[in-house]
């Protein structure tokens, strides 16, 4: 990796002007004095995945094991040192700002001559966003802080930069294709979209990579129209190549130097048909591959024909949006307009899911509406089916989003019964909490939710699918166990 890649000049040049211009830094004295400012600066791009300051859903010591690969910064990052910048991305995961920004200085990224790019994955990142943006900007006047995350900064630029006064540029859209001129005196920040990326992400730009399981996006978008979701309008790209898919895993393997790592392949709706397996399949072989991976998708997207082949080809876990199987609530959600239909493929796809050791997640989402009447009903489809389902993942809806985007949903939700806990938070946090309906409040759902899901799942069921993505690459059951045991019980969503 070069610090002052050669075929850069041009570019060099560009960001000379960039550190000339950029901002009148006259900082007093004082500010200099023990400020990264008397440091010297390193020709690093450092991406930082924004952290929790707690845990999205239900805090306790195992959610805060979990570790999620911001593979839409990797993306940028991989475009980067590509190009001959030396690049590295950082996850604060459940780290203090704090201590994430020392540890950027002990190792010299920062500070650094190069903008900090601070990307933000979800709204529940947005406080360790500001803390950070407060810290760097605290520690060096002059640093370039650039903000993404297309789910936190697209709805409203306006509003997320009330949130971080701190922050030089917001980029509302995917910055892939402007990604270089964001090291430039002249950057652009239009909202753009970009299609699946055809590269293979360099894991090893990751920090402690070793530690994350790895990531391949197979396609983008998925266009569905359920209302709750923010791809609803998204249309689905084209699936990326069986043989390209094979050959990242191979890619995988080789930047690991193991084949025993589970890849996510990342997409809101994997949808491929059975000619795309069956080449899968002679993909993999003719790779020699035997890795076993994980990906996402809707329960009427997938025949058993495919789900037989993508098991051959090494699939082992299935998140499935089942969402509910209440036909007043598929409707509601928009989930389809068939609700009879979508259910009977639902069964089929579990079944075939159960005969060819595929382990299919089920997530749940209690709604807008929802009911005790409309809880048994997906209680009764999941019941005839529990011996094909590995786990589930439940939980009451939320309006994620600022008011500009939240305050459409919740106005809709309002006519079955459906309000705010606290629209205050909405604008404070983009994260708005609700209460279902009138005879669901948001307590009562949060408990019927912890009721399913240890309905479904015991520990092993729990461990197995968290281990396969979620947990650090060396977590072992024995970790496991030890933090069950140091966790308050009460919140864990599995039986013992
Ligand atoms: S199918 Fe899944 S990804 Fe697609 S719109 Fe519906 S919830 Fe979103």
């Amino acid at each position: 990796m070069l610090d002052n890649p050669p075929n850069l000049l041009r570019l060099s040049a560009s960001v000379d002007a960039f550190k000339t211009n950029k901002r009148h830094c006259f900082p007093s004295k004082a500010a200099v004095r023990g400020s990264l400012l008397e440091m010297r600066r390193s020709n690093t791009v450092a991406f930082v995945s924004a952290g929790m300051l707690s845990p999205k859903k239900r805090d306790h010591m195992l959610a805060r094991r979990q570790l999620y690969l911001n593979y839409g910064a990797l993306s940028l990052a991989t475009i980067l040192n590509d190009q001959g910048f030396k690049t590295l991305l950082v996850h604060g995961e459940h780290r203090e700002p704090s201590e994430l920004l020392d540890a950027l200085v002990q190792d010299g990224t920062l500070p650094s001559s190069l903008p900090v790019m601070l990307s933000i994955p979800s709204f529940y990142a947005l406080g360790w966003a500001q803390r950070f943006c407060k810290l760097v900007r605290l520690a060096d006047p002059c640093a370039k802080i650039i903000v993404g995350g297309r789910w936190v900064v697209g709805p409203d630029p306006g509003w997320l930069r009330k949130k971080l006064p701190e922050a030089d540029l917001l980029i509302p859209g995917l910055a892939e294709p402007v990604i270089t001129s964001l090291l430039t005196a002249t950057p652009i920040v239009r909202r753009l979209s970009a299609p699946t990326p055809q590269f293979v992400l360099n894991h090893r730009l990751v920090s402690g990579f070793e530690r994350y399981q790895p990531s391949i996006e197979a396609s983008r978008g998925c266009g569905m129209g359920c209302s709750f979701c923010e791809e609803r309008d998204i249309p689905l790209e084209k699936l990326l190549p069986a043989e390209q898919i094979a050959a990242a895993l191979a890619m995988i393997a080789g930047q690991y130097g193991t084949s025993d790592v589970r890849p996510y392949l990342q997409s809101s709706m994997f949808a491929p048909n059975l000619n795309w397996s069956t080449c899968l399949v002679s993909a993999v072989r003719s790779h020699g591959l035997e890795i076993k991976w994980r990906t996402e998708s809707r329960v009427d997207a997938l025949t058993p024909e495919t789900i037989a082949c993508l098991a051959e080809a090494g699939m082992k876990v299935l998140d499935l949006g089942l969402e509910t199987a209440s036909p007043t609530q598929i409707l509601s959600m928009r989930k389809s307009a068939h609700p009879d239909r979508y259910l009977h493929r639902a069964s089929k796809l579990l079944k075939a899911c159960g005969q060819n050791g595929v382990a299919a997640k089920v997530n749940v989402l209690l709604y807008a509406g929802e009911t005790a009447k409309t809880l048994t009903e997906t209680r009764s489809f999941l019941d005839e089916h529990n011996e094909h389902i590995a786990g589930v993942s439940v939980g009451p809806v939320v309006a994620y989003g600022p008011p500009k985007t939240a305050n459409i949903l919740l106005h809709e939700w309002s006519g079955s019964g459906c309000v705010a806990v606290d629209s205050r938070s909405t604008d404070e946090t983009g994260i708005t909490h609700v209460h279902l309906s009138r005879e669901m409040d948001a307590e009562s759902a949060e408990l019927a939710s912890l009721d399913m899901s240890r309905r479904y799942m015991n520990a092993n069921a729990y461990y197995r699918l968290k281990s396969f993505s979620y947990y650090p690459r060396d977590y072992t059951r024995h970790d496991f166990d030890r933090d069950v045991d140091a966790s308050d019980k009460s919140r864990l969503p599995f039986r013992q």
